[in-house]
């Protein structure tokens, strides 16, 4: 699929971002190339459409970017899974661990109900924690998680693996 490739180079990788040595992908650049961000949201249209999904939960902040257009593509909902202390209702939080310390994931009480299924987006994958994150908290209500779909994959971070059997769509592969 010649889309693909015009995504991945609409990729921008920025050295030494947030801090040295990492190399960041940084997708603002494909938000800028009007037919590779189309291409990108059609990707994901095209495998999602048919599959009976009704939540497409998308993970702050780049996962917001993506998700609401393919919610609105494929009839479902939108659901934000926010950092701590952003969302004003009553919220249900799952806390994960990162390189150094924890972080804390969380969703509004009520926003889906037990036996929806969902599509969770994020932009990337790396060690796979912030999906697990979302997976278990949507699990805790009762919801099924169909797939997660990044538009990139650091295939060698092994993210995929800590997904186990829990399918992952990705686009890009960056080594
Ligand atoms: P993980 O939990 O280790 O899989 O990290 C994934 C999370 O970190 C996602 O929410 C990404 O948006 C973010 N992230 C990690 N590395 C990058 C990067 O190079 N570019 C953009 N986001 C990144």
């Amino acid at each position: 699929d010649g889309r693909v490739a015009r995504i991945a180079s609409a990729i921008r990788v920025i050295p030494d971002f947030p801090k040295p040595g990492i190399m960041f992908q940084d997708i603002t650049t494909l938000l800028l190339d009007t037919k590779a961000f189309r291409d990108t949201i059609d990707l994901f249209v095209e495998r999602y459409k048919d599959k009976d999904i009704s939540v497409v939960a998308g993970i702050e902040a780049r996962g917001f970017i993506f998700g609401p257009p393919i919610a609105l593509a494929i009839g479902a909902k939108f659901v934000p899974m926010r950092k701590p202390n952003k969302l004003p209702g009553e919220v249900i939080s799952e806390e994960y661990s990162l390189e150094y310390g924890t972080d804390t994931m969380e969703m509004h009480v009520g926003a889906v109900q037990a036996g929806e299924r969902a599509l969770v987006i994020d932009d990337l994958i790396a060690t796979g924690g912030t999906l697990c994150a979302a997976i278990r908290l949507l699990e805790r209500v009762g919801v099924h998680v169909v797939e997660c779909a990044c538009v990139i994959e650091l295939a060698e971070l092994k993210g995929r693996d800590r997904l186990g059997d829990k399918p992952l769509f990705v686009l890009v592969n960056a080594a």
